[in-house]
């Protein structure tokens, strides 16, 4: 269409030009419910009037200084971000990679502090998703994104999820670090159960290891509570953190104990952006929203709502769908069709999904969807799954 922007994506032909609540509308006047959330970014809505307040007032007054001298946007999230997690300190970046690279550096900078130079290899997972860097396709370990951009990034052992005697058998004398998703969301949304990340904690605990939870993706109350990691019982020691921490603007975050983040010393890691007062203005916002008393049990309650109307769903249509997956408002459809051509099946019924890994489409939809968009939703999401039927019969 437009050679002039690199081809590195399928776009789908629809422009959008305004967004409202769980709502977006096209050039062309139609409107679409949104259950992608600009890939679980959005999670309060497209043009929610306080981030578009908390943004605007920012953008009146200073929007970048560098990281040359303090910043009190920054001060006071990672304030924030430490009172309501486990951790001690944060570093913040513009994207879910940099905070991601952030996590593996600072493991490896941990272990050559405490006396371990040797340890800089990390254990990684089977349909893991950690970004687009050289060192992010090397722990994704996906053969599609390492072909043709020459040898892996060393240091990266990826296994199989789900079974903690390959992980045993994967930890040698040079590794550092677990790379971990909670629930994996762009490799088919494949949820970790909490006696596995217990797992995961204990061998780290036993090896000397660092245990580095991406909550990118499922992290910022899409689950139900502010993170995913508190539904398991431990806490990480390192947390890349993004996607809905700004509501749509581009903010990342790395969060650490003071003990894992021991070996990032002045001069070790920096970022010209990272951590502008635009970006701290509305993650801030976007934090006091999440953390308002009845913020999380809405997303508690529609996540059941919708788990259970989607249980219809597959009762209904059992040739299309073949299960459920996913916790709170990170949910898949695992499906018996082809994937894309649902994605492609719902839009033309005006709502939009997203596809993922294991012929999987996910549902992403904002925080802040009520029961009548859940039932909106699973109306456009049977008349997709309708029009599959009509082809076989
Ligand atoms: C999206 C994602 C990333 C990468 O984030 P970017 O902002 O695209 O760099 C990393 N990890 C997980 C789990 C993600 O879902």
């Amino acid at each position: 269409m437009f050679p002039q922007v690199l081809p590195t994506y399928n776009r789908t032909d629809v422009a959008f030009v305004r967004g409202e609540g769980p709502y977006l509308f096209a050039e062309d006047g139609q409107r679409y419910l949104d259950f992608t959330a600009g890939i679980a970014v959005n999670a309060f809505g497209h043009a929610n009037p306080r981030l578009v307040a908390a943004l605007t007032a920012q953008a009146g007054k200073l929007w970048h200084t560098s990281n040359l001298f303090r910043v009190p946007g920054q001060e006071a999230l990672a304030k924030r971000l430490c009172e309501v997690t486990f951790a001690d300190t944060a570093f913040f970046t513009n994207s879910g990679v940099e905070a991601c690279e952030l996590a593996w550096k600072m493991a490896r900078r941990y272990q050559y502090v405490s006396g371990h130079p040797e340890r800089f290899r990390v254990v990684c997972f089977e349909g893991a998703f950690h970004g687009r860097t050289m060192a992010a396709i090397a722990a994704g370990g996906n053969p599609k994104y390492l072909e043709g951009f020459g040898p892996k990034v060393e240091g990266f052992d990826t296994i199989p999820p789900g079974d903690l005697k390959a992980v045993e058998a994967a930890i040698g004398p040079q590794t550092a670090a677990i790379l971990i998703e909670p629930i994996q969301g762009e490799g088919g949304v494949r949820v970790m159960t909490p006696e596995y990340l217990r797992g995961l904690r204990k061998l780290c605990d036993q090896h000397g290891l660092l245990l580095i939870f991406d909550e990118v993706q499922c992290g910022m109350g899409r689950t139900g509570k502010l993170f995913a990691y508190e539904w398991t019982g431990i806490t990480p020691d390192i947390m890349p953190i993004a996607k809905a921490i700004g509501g749509g603007f581009p903010v990342g975050a790395c969060l650490a104990t003071a003990e894992a983040a021991k070996g990032m010393t002045p001069g070790t890691h920096g970022t010209t952006y990272g951590g502008n007062p635009l970006a701290m203005a509305v993650a801030i916002e976007a934090l006091t929203m999440v953390m308002e008393p009845d913020f999380l049990p809405h997303v508690g309650a529609i996540a059941n709502y919708l788990q259970q109307q989607l249980g219809r769903l597959v009762a209904d249509h059992p040739d299309v769908v073949a299960e459920i997956r996913g916790q709170g408002l990170l949910l898949g459809l695992k499906l018996k069709v082809p994937n894309t051509e649902f994605v492609t099946a719902a839009r033309r019924m005006g709502l939009l999904v997203v596809g993922a890994g294991d012929n999987v489409v996910r549902l992403l939809p904002p925080l802040i969807i009520t029961e009548s968009h859940v039932r909106e939703a699973m109306e456009k999401l049977s008349a997709a799954a309708q029009t599959f039927e009509a082809k076989s019969k």
